[in-house]
């Protein structure tokens, strides 16, 4: 048995949803409402340090931890230590405001300098739900994905429209991670989620409040 360590950071300012989509993400119960019309709760207020979703392949576990940025974003700066040795980050803007989205190029370009690796992207216009106040058009969007390499989606935290997007990004961390093995040879790197594999179960780690916190997961944070 080989356990894996992975990170996945969240990115983005303060109050585009990102503690909303991963609370959202953990709570899958919540999913009834595809068609945008059943309204849930989010729960912005409390963070979680990290989740861990356990993944499984053969003998081997990977237990990927998806970190929020517990209020670092309104600083606009994210102690470094935060970006060390992640696999994947999940950059979020808020439709409703361009700011965030204009935002987002500096929080890549942060994540690019202090990670030693070379993260998988995935951007998220957040709060889809808010038409008639939306600044940002999705082509905008689809173009800022393609410049940074980025897969894309359009998200709704409050009515839990598209939230899965966070496993195919795990998925593709996955894969990038088993190709590296195999060009490394490193047999302690996790393998993708090829078929066989599956999502085990989502694990939550809670703090009471929005403060940085030491890592518990043994992963360098
Ligand atoms: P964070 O600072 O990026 O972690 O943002 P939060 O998750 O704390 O959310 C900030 C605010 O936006 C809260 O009032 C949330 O209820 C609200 N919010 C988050 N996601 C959505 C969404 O998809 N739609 C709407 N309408 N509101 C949202």
């Amino acid at each position: 048995m080989v356990d894996r360590n992975i990170k996945i950071v969240l990115l983005g300012n303060s109050g585009v949803g990102k503690t909303s989509i991963l609370w959202k993400y953990n709570n899958p119960s919540t999913f009834d409402s595809e068609d945008g019309k059943t309204e849930h709760e989010v729960e912005p207020t409390i963070g979680y340090e990290y989740i861990t979703v356990q993944e499984k392949i053969g003998k081997n576990k990977a237990n990927v931890h998806i970190w929020d940025t517990t209020g670092q974003d309104r600083f606009r700066s994210i102690a470094s230590n935060y970006y060390r040795r992640c696999a994947g980050a999940i950059c979020v803007y808020d439709v409703t405001n361009r700011e965030s989205f204009n935002a987002i190029e500096d929080w890549v370009d942060q994540l690019r300098n202090y990670c030693d690796e070379d993260p998988v992207l995935l951007l998220i216009g957040n709060k889809s739900d808010k038409v008639s106040e939306t600044e940002v058009a999705t082509e905008e969007g689809e173009k800022l994905a393609i410049s940074l390499n980025a897969a894309f989606y359009e998200t709704s935290a409050l009515f839990g429209s598209n939230i899965q997007c966070v496993d195919k990004l795990i998925q593709e961390v996955l894969s990038v991670m088993h190709k590296k093995s195999l060009i490394t040879g490193d047999c302690t790197s996790t393998q993708s989620r090829y078929p066989g594999a599956s999502i085990l179960s989502v694990k939550t780690h809670t703090t009471k409040s929005k403060v940085k916190g030491k890592s518990k997961c043994g992963c360098s944070k």
